[in-house]
């Protein structure tokens, strides 16, 4: 008998820490991630196998918010040979956000730790953010108290996540887009490339590898994704323009034709109507080659003041925000768009605003 209980007792102290997890939450398993394409749904996430150890991750956000909570974030996971990295860590289910309308969940953390734990299993992990909203390093906290290294691109700023989240800037390990490279082992490294505008140090991530660029919201499609003044567009497009420049100095036609693009919020690349508003909807499960180099021609389009010309190709259209209900202007250039108000977009262009009431 004082064998058994000794026994007994020895598995709950091995199993400590595991089972604190698993009575929180059920287990997670990714046995039903086999081929390309393949999902789970866990807790409030879906997960999508679309590599070999390349995971995209589908924070739902909120169905019941109005407001930013309600489209949700993407994250990803890439496996190498040494080790994983995570790609943005969603929105905040520890504490809520109240701005997005997030509230607070039961077992959060534990929800989001059984996911990670059950992609990566032993591998060492590291995270790194694409920029520093509050629906990109909300789960910051849950990696931290593991220890895990959370990597922060230079110029974000980080009174942000201290504001939003009460999460102390000293947290994350900085970065320059300049030097560092995310070398996983096995041929998988990761380069960050720096496109601002949606922030001031927005870092994209080039896995060339497989063929795959993640972007967060450096370079998205959706109403979301607004340039907010001349400003940012100039840097937005010149920053996009080098992004373009580099992947033709460095990946072969075949390979840059074959690039995916995996974004901060996908659920964006299928509004419907979005880029053929009288056409319907297109399919863009993920985005491509020609959306980025399309991003880049918007860009500059636009700096040039080319929407004044029908013939241009640049087209312009008012739209509402979802988010801000405000009246807003969208340009779009093939199969890229940029949003931003258009007394921004005279100016951005040097043009003298005429026939249009100045902005209030
Ligand atoms: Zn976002």
């Amino acid at each position: 008998m004082l064998k058994k209980w000794l026994a007994l007792a020895a598995i709950v102290l091995g199993l400590g820490v595991q089972s604190a997890i698993s009575q929180a939450v059920p287990a997670f398993s990714a046995a039903g991630l086999v081929k390309l394409g393949d999902s789970v749904r866990y807790g409030s996430y879906e997960i999508f196998k679309i590599g070999e150890g390349i995971y995209q991750l589908k924070d739902q956000g909120d169905p019941r918010s109005v407001k930013g909570g309600l489209i949700g974030a993407d994250m990803y996971i890439v496996l190498g040979k040494d080790k994983a990295l995570m790609i943005d860590l969603g929105n905040n289910y520890m504490i809520g956000y109240k701005q997005d309308e997030i509230l607070p969940r039961k077992n959060a953390k534990e929800e989001f730790l059984a996911v990670v734990d059950g992609l990566v299993g032993k591998l060492p992990l590291e995270a790194t953010l694409t920029h520093a909203h509050p629906d990109h390093d909300g789960m910051t906290m849950a990696l931290i108290e593991r220890k895990v290294t959370v990597w922060m691109p230079k110029g974000e700023d980080l009174q942000g996540p201290k504001t939003q989240h009460g999460i102390d800037p000293a947290v994350y390990t900085s970065f320059d887009h300049q030097t560092k490279t995310f070398d996983l082992g096995g041929g998988r490294v990761l380069t960050p490339l720096m496109v601002r505008g949606h922030t001031l140090g927005c870092a994209t991530y080039l896995m060339p590898s497989d063929d795959m660029i993640f972007t967060g919201d450096c370079l998205g499609i959706g109403a979301g994704r607004s340039l907010r003044g001349a400003e940012s567009l100039k840097m937005w497009s010149d920053d996009t323009q080098k992004l373009v420049d580099y992947i033709k100095a460095t990946l072969p036609p075949y390979q840059r034709y074959g690039l995916k693009v995996y974004t901060g919020h996908s659920v964006e690349n299928v509004i419907p109507g979005f880029l053929n508003i009288n056409h319907g909807r297109l399919d863009l499960s993920y985005l491509d080659w020609r959306f980025l180099q399309d991003q880049a021609l918007c860009g500059n389009a636009i700096l040039k003041g080319q929407w004044l010309n029908p013939e241009s190709g640049l087209h312009y259209m008012e739209i509402v925000n979802s988010q801000t209900r405000q009246k807003v202007s969208l340009f779009t250039f093939g199969i890229g768009a940029v949003e931003m108000p258009v007394a921004e977009a005279f100016k951005a262009a040097g043009i003298k605003m005429y026939d249009e009431p100045a902005a209030k």
